[in-house]
């Protein structure tokens, strides 16, 4: 640490990615990216006229991008932010709305980036504890005295809240702002997105980095009553104007277009989804029933910590976390069909290491094929 870092930023906990290798080729299941590419409407918007355009500035209030995503999601342009990342866009909404010491909730098993935001913006966080069952009662949210965020589906169980239910908190806090990351929503097919230029307190966060397979681009939006995306639009502007560049909004201007890719892709990873959950749940894995692109499983006989390390060793990365609440689970990332026949085979292989080869169910092998 040098002398010269201020003192409130001595004690943050910067957001630890999941890791990226590069010591040999890995499958890489562990950040809840996709293994699918752009769609090929990407690959033809990024022409040499693109690349001509890097001299100039692009345009910093982002109006043909945030017009596109109005145009695909029923809204106005006037209710788009856009901005380098869900990451960014939720910076943006607790740099606008929140001082430092102001009360800020959200559930005890959640994207960790929650907490590192709170800290760096000096909040005072409250973590609500989920169920047992890791879900989320909105009644615990009803009656606080502060600003709520959550992610739906939430990351990393999977689970869903009802958007009636959110809608109700929305309505029965109107003083309060509600922030929905639906970072993963494509996947489950449930959105607040209309209730966002309903409801005037309500921001709902997006992002192009999961089912829109475009994390290297770094794309997020929000969706939100005009007055706050105006107000994220002036802290924008005293912020960082050029928070996307003009080949980063070419890509997204192709890609919210094309819905009908977007719906193909998300409804194979749905397809290897519960394939997947399936041929765990044969192995005898416990998995939580998930809506997003990943699964939250563990099996009793091998400890999910070792399963990750085992499954690294073979070229395989997934997502084990430390805290006390998640530690007995491993999440992994639906990647391809290909790729999720490979996992299932070497998951198999440790397994029948930890329980012996009888105590598998043989109808994996005619599951995968192998
Ligand atoms: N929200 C949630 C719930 C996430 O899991 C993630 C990514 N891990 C993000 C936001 C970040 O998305 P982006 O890549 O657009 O910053």
């Amino acid at each position: 640490m040098s002398i010269f870092l201020v003192d409130e930023y001595k004690d943050m906990e910067p957001y630890l990615p999941g890791e990226q290798p590069k010591d040999k080729p890995y499958i890489k299941l562990n950040a809840n990216e996709s293994s699918m590419p752009p769609s090929p409407r990407v690959f033809e918007a990024i022409s040499k006229g693109e690349i001509w355009n890097m001299s100039y500035y692009a345009d910093p209030h982002c109006h043909e991008f945030r017009k596109a995503v109005a145009e695909v999601y029923g809204v106005t342009e006037a209710e788009v932010f856009v901005g380098n990342g869900a990451d960014e866009v939720l910076s943006f909404v607790l740099m606008s709305f929140f001082r430092r010491g102001m009360k800020i909730y959200f559930p005890d098993i959640t994207y960790g980036f929650y907490r590192t935001y709170a800290k760096t913006y000096g909040l005072d966080m409250e973590e609500i504890p989920v169920r047992d069952d890791f879900s989320i009662d909105i009644e615990d949210y009803m009656d606080l005295k502060g600003d709520i965020i959550f992610a739906n589906p939430n990351n990393p169980t999977g689970m869903t809240v009802p958007i009636a239910d959110i809608e109700r908190l929305v309505k029965a806090n109107p003083e309060r702002m509600v922030i929905i990351d639906e970072a993963y929503a494509d996947y489950s097919g449930e959105t607040c997105l209309p209730l966002a230029v309903k409801y005037p307190n309500l921001v709902v966060v997006r992002t192009f980095s999961k089912s829109r397979n475009m994390a290297g681009t770094h794309i997020g939006f929000a969706v939100a009553n005009r007055d706050i995306i105006e107000d994220m639009n002036k802290i924008k502007f005293s912020f960082n104007p050029f928070n996307l560049n003009s080949i980063t909004m070419a890509a997204g201007i192709a890609a919210v277009k094309d819905t009908w890719y977007l719906d193909s892709c998300v409804k194979k990873t749905v397809a290897a989804r519960e394939r997947f959950k399936a041929a765990l749940e044969r192995m005898g894995f416990h998995v939580i029933p998930s809506k997003a692109n990943f699964v939250f499983c563990y099996h009793d006989a091998i400890d999910s910590g070792e399963l990750c390390d085992r499954l690294k060793e073979e070229g395989i990365l997934t997502r084990h976390f430390a805290d006390e609440r998640l530690t007995k689970y491993l999440r992994i990332t639906i990647g391809t069909e290909q790729e999720m026949e490979v996992v299932e085979i070497a998951i198999r292989e440790i397994l029948k290491e930890a329980v012996g080869e009888e105590s598998i169910d043989m109808r994996l092998y005619e599951c995968v094929g192998a």
